[in-house]
C-alpha cells in the first residue's frame, strides 16, 4: 500500500462517523476508531486487545448461514432482502446502556497465505441515528393526531355527565353526535396506522388475479355514491379494456382513496372524471386517472402529498375529515403491484394517474396452463 494510500485509510477511520472495528480471529479488538470507543463510552486505547464480543452482541453465524443458504438457490430474494449484509446488534456500553443498530461483518484474509485472518466490522451510525430521528418524529406526530379527538371526545363526555338533565334532548344528541364522529375518526386513524405497518413490515398479503378495471371503478363509484351526492362522476372507460393483473381488495382501495380524494378536495357542483385506458408506447401497463376540478395542489408541495401526514393547509383541508395517510398508502400499494402512480395539478384541477400491469390474454393463457 502507498503511503499516500495509507493516510487516506487513516484518516477515514479516525473521522469516520461510522463504527469501524477491526478483530482478529480470535475476536480480539486490533484496530478501531473514535466512533466506536464514543459509543461504548471508552478510549479506542482501552479499547484495543480487548473481545469484540463484550461490548457487541449479534448473530453473525446465523445471518451468515442464511446467506449461504439463498447463494443455493432457496428463496434468494426474500432471504437477500431480509437479512442482507447488515443486521441489528445490540452495542452495550461503559455506562449499562444498551443501543440497538444497524451492522455488516466482512471476513479479512491474510493476503500471502489467503487463510482467514479476522473480521473488519461497521456499525452504521448515521444510519441508525436518522432512523432514530424517524421513529421519534412519527411518534410524536401519531401521539398529536389520536390527542386531538381523544381531547373533544373526553371534553363531550364530561359535559354530558356534569351538566346532565340541565341539556335538552337536542344538546344531548347533538354532543353525543360529536362524539361519535371523533371515535369514526380515531377508528380510521387506527386502520391506517395499521395499513401502514403492514406496508413497511412487507407482511402485505397479496391475491394477483386478471381484473376487469371497469367493474372494479363502478363498484367503488356505488360505494361512494352518498359522498359524491353533490359532484358528477363522469368514467370514460373503453369497451374491450385488456383487464389488469391486481390483488382485489387492494386495487379497490387505491381507488377508493383517490376518488374520495377527489370529492373532498373539489367543490359541490363540480365534476370528477375517472378514464381508463391501455397505453399505445408501453402495452405491457393499462392506466387509470381521476380528474377533479377542485382546489389544486401547488407544485412545490407535490412530492409532500405522498408523504406520511401530508396534509396541505387550505379552508378545503381544514373543513374535511383525513388522516394523510391515504396516499402514501395508495402509492405504497401501487408500487407493491408492480404499478406507478403520478399527479398533475394547476388550480382548478388535479390529477391522479396510476398505471398498472396489463392482464393481456395471452399472459392469463400461460398463467392458467402453469
Ligand atoms: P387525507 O385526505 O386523509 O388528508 P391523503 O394522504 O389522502 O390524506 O392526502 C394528503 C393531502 O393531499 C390532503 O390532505 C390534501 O391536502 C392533498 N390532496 C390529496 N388529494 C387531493 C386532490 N384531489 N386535490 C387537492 N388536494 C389533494
Amino acid at each position: 500500500m502507498s503511503l499516500q494510500t495509507e493516510e487516506i485509510y487513516r484518516t477515514l477511520l479516525l473521522y469516520s462517523a461510522d463504527a469501524v472495528i477491526v478483530t482478529d480471529c480470535a475476536g480480539t479488538i486490533t484496530t478501531t476508531n473514535p466512533s466506536f470507543a464514543k459509543l461504548v463510552g471508552a478510549a479506542v486505547d482501552e479499547l484495543i486487545g480487548t473481545s469484540l464480543a463484550n461490548l457487541v452482541v449479534a448473530d453473525w453465524e446465523h445471518s451468515e448461514e442464511k446467506t449461504i443458504t439463498s447463494n443455493n438457490g432457496t428463496n434468494a430474494d426474500e432471504d437477500a432482502e431480509s437479512t442482507g449484509d447488515t443486521q441489528a446488534v445490540t452495542i452495550l456500553s461503559r455506562t449499562g446502556s444498551e443501543l440497538i443498530m444497524p451492522a455488516a461483518r466482512f471476513p479479512l484474509f491474510n493476503q500471502k497465505s489467503g487463510k482467514p485472518d479476522g473480521h473488519l466490522t461497521i456499525i452504521y451510525v448515521i444510519q441508525a441515528n436518522s432512523l432514530q430521528q424517524a421513529q421519534t418524529e412519527f411518534v410524536s406526530t401519531v401521539s398529536h393526531e389520536l390527542r386531538t379527538p381523544l381531547t373533544s371526545i373526553k371534553g363531550f363526555a364530561d359535559t354530558i355527565l356534569r351538566a346532565g338533565d340541565r341539556l335538552d334532548s337536542s344538546q344531548q344528541r347533538r354532543y353525543v353526535g360529536i362524539i361519535k364522529d371523533q371515535a369514526d375518526r380515531l377508528t380510521r386513524l387506527v386502520e391506517d396506522l395499521l395499513a401502514v405497518s403492514r406496508l413497511e413490515s412487507k407482511k402485505l398479503q397479496l391475491t394477483i388475479r386478471a381484473l376487469d378495471l371497469k367493474e372494479a371503478i363502478e363498484r367503488v363509484q356505488q360505494n361512494l355514491a352518498d359522498k359524491a351526492k353533490k359532484h358528477t362522476v363522469i368514467l370514460q372507460i373503453p369497451p374491450g379494456l385488456t383487464p389488469v393483473w391486481a390483488d382485489a381488495d387492494r386495487l379497490e382501495q387505491i381507488l377508493t382513496n383517490l376518488i374520495d380524494n377527489a370529492i373532498k378536495y373539489s367543490q359541490a357542483g363540480t365534476t370528477v372524471t375517472i378514464t381508463a385506458k391501455g397505453i399505445q408506447d408501453t402495452p405491457e401497463m393499462v392506466e387509470f386517472s381521476v380528474c377533479d376540478q377542485g382546489v389544486g395542489i401547488p407544485e412545490e408541495h407535490l412530492p409532500q402529498v405522498f408523504s406520511k401526514f401530508g396534509r396541505l393547509d387550505n379552508p378545503l383541508v381544514r373543513q374535511t375529515e383525513g388522516t394523510g395517510l391515504g396516499l402514501y398508502i395508495t402509492r405504497s400499494l401501487v408500487l407493491a403491484l408492480g404499478g406507478q402512480i403520478t399527479v398533475e395539478s394547476v388550480p382548478g384541477s388535479t390529477t391522479f394517474t396510476v398505471k398498472l400491469p396489463a392482464a393481456t390474454p395471452e399472459q392469463q393463457a400461460a398463467r392458467g396452463r402453469g
